[in-house]
């Protein structure tokens, strides 16, 4: 029998579903490449050591018994089928899952002042950025005064678990409603009341210029408005990390194949384009690992060697507690005509050409997982 050699870049939440779906076939031979030095762990699980007590061996990313090449990609020649990695190495493949991920948006380096790199102004994306952010909490020795730019989901629970803990917040957001493009606009707009009246708000504001010294960071709006806190978490959602040749994402068509052969794409690096949905793309753990499992799928069937797994549609959920709330979701809840429910829990139905593709509630998990399975194909 020929075996067939898959290769996966990038060891999260894509990637290791990849490999689980791949691991006990004899029929292929399985690599995945994890960046140098990095051990595989659950990104998703980070706030954990940011506000908690969470130690980084306890998020460790279990994976199945494959060839692991602990380098991290360089490049990719889609016409030699062939990965090159820092160290030099040439890894070929006979089909390619790349699973590498996004990467923070950061501030426009035009904000910052003539001091900055101080490490009072991060991303939580990374192991790395959640110690050095609890390095920052219980270095101070009191609650501490943190700004936070962004209205997404990681702005949000970031804002609830510090205001839990008597840390004194202000959250800032371009948007006067944070969130309408994480959460679609009724969640957004009750989230939106909550922030208020749990922390500082400063909605409809950016940030015109932030001074970093060694003891904190001096902020000052678009309005002129002062903000003084000893570190400011920057949230404003992510954008794809792909390896050259791409430089801005993967885009996929509705098997997640990439334009060159044999190529696929999952997860947060991933930018499909389907006939209902047009481009969108999600960056959630679950369907993270649902694409990279969808990706193995489609790459044995175009190997000859498995059925046709069929279009990827989203159906994942993901849920967020924010100020003791539990808000969930299923599908794709982005960019999409909203209609709230009538009835006594807070549950909001998502749609495209009269289509439900996803759903979000607040308080309403059973109701919300429920929706997962009938979504994109019932009539609403
Ligand atoms: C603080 C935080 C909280 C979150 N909370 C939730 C939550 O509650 N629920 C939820 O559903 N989602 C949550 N998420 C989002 C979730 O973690 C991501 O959507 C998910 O990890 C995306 O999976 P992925 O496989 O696309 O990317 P990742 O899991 O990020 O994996 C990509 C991997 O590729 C590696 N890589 C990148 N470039 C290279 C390269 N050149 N060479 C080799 N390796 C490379 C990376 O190091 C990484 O290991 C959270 C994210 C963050 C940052």
């Amino acid at each position: 029998m020929t075996t067939q050699h898959v290769l996966i870049l990038g060891s999260g939440a894509a990637g290791a579903a990849a490999t689980r779906t791949l691991a006990s076939r004899d029929d292929v031979r399985v690599t995945l490449v994890t960046r140098t030095g990095e051990t595989p762990y659950t990104r998703m699980l980070i706030k954990g050591i940011a506000f908690g007590p969470t130690p980084p061996e306890m998020i460790k990313l279990p994976l199945p018994q494959i060839e692991v090449i602990a380098d991290t990609v360089l490049e990719v020649d889609t016409s030699a089928k062939q990965v090159r990695l820092t160290s030099g190495a040439q890894v070929s493949y006979d089909a390619l899952i790349v699973a590498t991920g996004s990467m923070p948006r950061s501030l426009p380096a035009d904000v910052f002042g003539d001091d900055a790199g101080q490490g009072r102004v991060t991303a939580l994306h990374s192991v790395e950025d959640a110690l050095g952010i609890r390095k920052l909490l219980t270095g101070l020795g009191r609650p501490a005064r943190v700004a936070i730019y962004g209205g997404g989901i990681i702005a949000a629970e970031t804002a609830s678990s510090l205001q839990a803990d008597g840390h004194m917040v202000t959250l800032v957001s371009r948007s006067s409603v944070p969130g309408i493009g994480a959460f679609g606009a009724p969640v957004a707009e009750r989230l939106a009341a909550d922030h208020a009246a749990k922390v500082q708000t400063r909605f409809g504001r950016t940030l015109q210029h932030v001074d970093e010294t060694e003891s904190g960071v001096a902020i000052t709006l678009d309005d002129g408005d002062p903000i003084v806190a000893d570190f400011l978490l920057v949230a404003l959602g992510t954008t794809p990390a792909a390896p050259s040749p791409w430089t801005n994402g993967i885009d996929v068509d509705d098997h997640l194949r990439a334009a060159a052969d044999h190529v696929y794409a999952a997860g947060g690096v991933a930018t499909h384009h389907d006939e209902a949905l047009g481009a969108w793309r999600i960056d959630h753990w679950e369907d993270a690992a649902a694409q990279g499992a969808h990706a193995a799928q489609a790459a044995l069937h175009d190997l000859g060697i498995s059925d046709d797994p069929s279009t990827y549609l989203p159906r994942s959920p993901y849920m967020a507690m924010v100020y003791g709330q539990m808000i969930s979701g299923v599908g794709y809840t982005a960019g999409t005509n909203t209609y709230l429910e009538a009835g006594e829990e807070f549950i909001v139905r998502h749609e495209t050409d009269g289509m439900v593709v996803g759903v979000t509630g607040i308080d309403a998990v059973g109701t919300v997982y429920q929706w997962g399975q009938q979504l994109h194909g019932v009539q609403a």
